[in-house]
């Protein structure tokens, strides 16, 4: 591992000052940063530890009815919050949906939705990958690339966007509250990842320097709390990412949509929001029929980027069978161990 400065700033204003004219990183959790730190494929020069900086780790319900969490708030403490995690179902089980109980209790909010892709040739640093090296080549096109991605890709990258909770929290409209050297700004989460294009090494919209703060969900998130879902297939059972998975969420009246949400992941180097689809089923009696068509709405642009058309005709499916648990509603369905509505001892969550 390279040699680097540590600083552990304890106000927002040395942490930014520390972040200038360096080739700097912020380090929360640690869980993704630590691992590409080992292996080379990051090599800051100066490590800010932003875990002393005061009031992030809070989850607040605003006077407007909005949500907001801090930057630092750890993926167990938000997943297990009484209200939140009946105020926002999907999102809390799409949190207990990945990683382990030692890594979500590391694991920061910010964190989660800067995670880095786990393609395997950008962590193998004999393999080309234009988002380590730009111009190298991408190691994974044709590779091994079973999982990689359907939708948004292009022939610079095929990775995809390995984060849980970042799908559902785009699926209910979540902003991105950024401070840096301009000044305070907000970003919509589903503008906040960049895809591919021709420069694969950009993945965000963040400049140097610039710090995630905090996630805010506005009141119409709690709308869906009834019936909403978040479903993930993987290759094995725990401690996976997923290789596809959907969050939907519906408002019901007498039986007709009156608001839908949908929301893909595994499929593209960012949360995929499905917002055609959403639109047919607005006004629609609810029904599996109805729903088949609005997965092939959500898919109508995908296409293989390598040994992976069957990802295409799984999102499809999983798609289904989200809107229909959606559809049931939350205390109707089987819960993850861990959930708010597990009869399991929570224990189970962790071991
Ligand atoms: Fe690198 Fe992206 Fe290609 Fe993977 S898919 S090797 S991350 S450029």
């Amino acid at each position: 591992m390279k040699n680097f400065e540590y600083i552990r700033p304890t106000t927002l204003e040395e942490a930014q000052s520390a972040a200038l004219g360096k080739d700097a990183v912020f380090l929360a959790g640690g869980t993704n940063l630590v691992d590409l730190m080992k292996v080379g494929v990051a090599r800051p020069d100066r490590v800010i530890d932003i875990t002393g900086l005061p009031d992030m780790d809070r989850v607040d319900y605003l006077a407007d009815g909005s949500i907001r969490i801090g930057a630092l708030v750890r993926n167990t403490d938000l997943a297990c919050h009484p209200q939140f995690s009946r105020d926002c179902p999907a999102v809390a089980e799409a949190i207990l949906s990945g990683a382990s109980g030692q890594l979500r209790n590391a694991a920061t909010a910010g964190g989660n939705i800067l995670q880095r892709t786990r393609c395997a040739y950008l962590f193998d640093l004999a393999s080309p990958c234009n988002k380590r090296d730009p111009g190298a080549g991408c190691g994974a096109r044709h590779g091994e690339n079973h999982s990689m991605a359907v939708l948004g890709w292009s022939e610079s990258c095929i990775a995809t966007h390995p984060s849980d909770f970042s799908v559902p929290m785009a699926a209910l409209d979540a902003v991105v509250e950024i401070i840096g050297p301009a000044g305070r700004r907000e970003v919509a989460l589903v503008s906040f990842h960049t895809l591919p294009g021709s420069s694969p090494e950009r993945e965000t919209v963040l400049a140097q320097g610039e710090l995630v703060v905090a996630l805010r969900l506005p009141p119409s998130a709690k709308t869906f709390a009834q019936h909403t879902r978040y479903l993930k297939l993987r290759d094995r059972t725990s401690f996976a990412f997923g290789v596809v998975s959907a969050a939907a969420g519906l408002v019901l009246k007498d039986g007709v949509i009156t608001d839908a949400r949908l929301a893909l992941g595994g499929v593209a180097l960012k949360p995929w929001r499905a917002r055609e689809a959403e639109a047919a089923l607005v006004g629609q009696p609810a029904g599996e029929a109805l729903f088949r068509s609005a997965a092939d709405i959500a898919l109508a642009e995908a296409r293989p980027s390598g040994h992976n058309a069957y990802k295409i005709e799984l999102s499809r499916r999983l798609i289904l069978r989200t809107f229909v648990a959606a559809q049931t509603g939350v205390d109707q369905q089987p819960a993850l161990p861990g959930s708010v509505f597990s009869t399991q001892p929570r224990v189970s969550a962790d071991g």
